[in-house]
């Protein structure tokens, strides 16, 4: 049976954008192609509010992580981790022989600009890795204010951020904010099937990565500009994807950025209310995600089994992420192109399985 997606990726897909991907192919060097990336990159810098470039990369948002890493650390990395998606951060670090130190806060909490400024000041860190919107444990950072404090106080150091389940679904003002790489992939708060990423680029970033001799080869910023110049890619792009892209990003605009960021923030305030009223909210009240909320299972139920009855009646949530919070947290996402009315759908469907009301 068809399910709708309530999990923190991939999300539900709507029918028009499954049907856009099944356009003709086209070539990638012809013009048809360049047209259509002409077409797609300006709507991408709309919703970044950034007039620097935007790649699109055929991969998923962790090879972005990797790619933006290689290209950046030229003396010394600080990865926070707050969760399981910022520990990947650093797992990248370690697998690339990237010189690194992490900062850890427990789960459930994130960062302030007072920690990561202490933080940042006790060595020579050229590179700040931060997870937006931490998925595993529903936390998002306050991202402009870290930035700002970055950007005034450690104007050299670039901020790498892990925007996977924000981007699309929350403000990012990239320009303004003063961001260096801002990476999603298509899965999350853009509703796209997964298999490709987004990835804003900063001119600082861009300076950085030219006196990198050992950045790599499939993610390399330059060569990626160099062909962005004329609206293609170095290696083939996922055509399709970027086809179903366009087509949503003319959705997303003709439903308005401030209606959008709106939307996330009312779903994402339903499902808190309704938590307090039956169960708790794992995170810190100061860092309660816009796109995901993830719940403490207070009541002791079996989540399996309560997603095998929602199974049955067309809906998935996810169950708390790893060993950690399985069965201890339950996660319902509510990004992309979620409704009010799923969601107070999907929150009366589990009303009604555990009998809550
Ligand atoms: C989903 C997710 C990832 C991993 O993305 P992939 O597309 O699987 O590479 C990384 N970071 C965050 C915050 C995520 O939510």
């Amino acid at each position: 049976m068809y399910k709708k997606l309530f999990i923190p990726g991939p999300t539900h897909v709507r029918d028009e954008i499954l049907q856009a991907q099944t356009a003709p192919m086209i070539g990638h060097r012809s013009t048809d192609y360049s047209d259509l990336q002409a077409e797609v990159t300006p709507k991408l810098q709309q919703l970044l509010y950034t007039e620097q470039p935007v790649f699109l990369y055929a991969c998923t948002g962790t090879g972005l992580m990797e790619g933006s890493l290689r290209q950046t650390v030229q003396k010394r990395a600080l990865v926070t981790v707050c969760g399981a998606f910022s520990d990947r951060w650093h797992e990248i670090a370690v697998a690339n022989g990237t010189p690194a130190d992490r900062l850890d806060v427990e789960w459930g909490l994130g960062f302030t600009p007072e920690m990561l400024d202490e933080a940042l000041s006790k060595d020579d860190y050229d590179v700040l890795t931060l997870t937006y919107n931490e998925t595993s444990t529903g936390v998002m950072n306050p991202l402009q204010e870290i930035a700002a404090m970055v950007r005034e106080k450690h104007p050299d150091v670039l901020l790498l951020v892990d925007a996977v389940s924000a981007m699309a679904g929350a403000k990012i003002e990239f320009d303004a904010w003063g961001l260096d790489v801002a990476l999603a992939s298509s899965q999350k708060c853009f509703a796209l099937p997964p298999g490709l990423t987004i990835t804003a680029v900063s001119d600082r970033a861009l300076a950085r990565a030219e006196q990198m001799p050992g950045r790599g080869y499939y993610f390399d910023f330059l060569t990626m500009l160099k062909y962005y110049k004329r609206n293609q890619t170095p290696a083939t792009p996922a055509i399709s994807l970027i086809q179903a892209l366009n087509k949503q990003m003319d959705d997303i605009l003709a439903e308005g950025l401030e209606n959008r960021w709106a939307r996330h923030i009312e779903m994402a305030t339903i499902v808190r209310d309704w938590a307090r009223q039956y169960w708790e909210l794992f995170p810190g009240e100061q860092f309660l995600s816009n796109t995901v909320t993830t719940i403490k299972n207070t009541r002791g139920v079996s989540i399996a089994d309560l997603n095998k009855e929602l199974g049955k009646r067309g809906a998935m949530i996810s169950n708390g992420y790893g060993s950690k919070l399985k069965e201890k947290t339950f996660r319902i996402a509510h990004m992309g192109d979620l409704t009010v009315t799923d969601i107070r759908w999907v929150l009366g469907l589990i009303d009604e399985i555990l009998g809550l009301s």
